[in-house]
């Protein structure tokens, strides 16, 4: 996936994704708002949101977002789940798409870098669990001047990205103030304002399985990312059903930091037990 994968379209478009998502969660998931109700964020910190597959595809628009931005359109799912939610508990919500279709079902060799940003189900053993891991997704920015916020997104295994620029408020206020004599000293001097605030930054929980193919154990195993609630739940020797994304990645021990050499992972989206 490139390091910039943006959703091409007019804003219109993200609101239609968005009310779509918030009436199949109304059609479809009116128990698991009432499951809600009774739960609290100190017991149970994130409830998975089970939404079958063939709900998704039944909505055209969805289906063809879904299929074409897997990961940005979770997001938007996960978004409007945290607005509807966010009456009932503060239990944090997780879209888990299940219930893959079998012409979504992968051989892990037959996996190519052009399969990537493609969503896929695998059958897999697993062969090792690595450590838990932490990673910032969501990184918070607040100017040190003025006090606005801003939030960027971050991937995983890359560098941390910065605010595109300096804080709006500060370099407006400057500009209006200076007007033609608003210098580059004074732009470089305002962008040093915004710093990363560990409080309130969003650390998501994720670890790294090696798995092979169930029905092929001597072929090359593939990297899973797995997140959230599944991360710690799964053993060595178990046979799960990854539902997930094709990631590249750059190589784990790459010793020169521009390694243009890449491996491919899957990105899970969800996770069936198979045994
Ligand atoms: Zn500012």
């Amino acid at each position: 996936m490139s390091e910039e994968r943006h959703i091409p379209g007019p804003p219109s478009e993200l609101a239609d994704t968005l009310n779509h998502w918030r009436e199949l969660f109304q059609r479809k998931h009116s128990e698991d708002f009432e499951a809600l109700k009774g739960l609290t964020g100190m017991e149970d910190p994130i409830f998975s949101f089970l939404v079958d597959y063939a709900d998704i595809d039944d909505d055209d628009l969805l289906s063809l977002r879904f299929n074409e931005y897997p990961e940005q359109t979770v997001e938007q799912a996960n978004e409007v789940l945290r607005s509807m939610c966010s009456e009932h508990t503060d239990v944090r919500c997780v879209l888990r798409p299940l219930f893959f279709p079998d012409e979504k079902l992968k051989h892990v060799s037959s996996l190519r870098m052009r399969n990537r940003g493609e969503l896929v189900s695998l059958v897999v053993k697993i062969q090792d669990v690595g450590p838990r891991l932490g990673y910032l997704k969501k990184a918070l920015y607040t100017c040190i001047a003025c006090g606005h916020r801003e939030e960027v997104p971050q991937r995983v295994a890359r560098e941390r990205k910065r605010p595109i620029g300096p804080c709006r408020v500060c370099l407006e206020d400057a500009q209006q103030t200076l007007g033609e004599q608003f210098s580059y000293s004074l732009y470089k001097r305002l962008d040093s304002l915004l710093q990363l605030t560990a409080e309130g930054s969003f650390y998501q929980d994720i670890q790294y399985l090696n798995v092979h193919d169930a029905i092929a154990p001597d072929e090359q195993p593939i990297q899973i990312i797995i997140d959230d609630e599944y991360v710690d739940r799964h053993k060595p020797g178990e046979t799960i059903r990854i539902n997930g994304v094709v990631y590249i990645d750059p190589i784990p021990d790459r010793n020169f930091v521009k390694d243009t050499r890449r491996i491919l992972q899957v990105r899970a989206l969800s996770i069936e037990q198979v045994s």
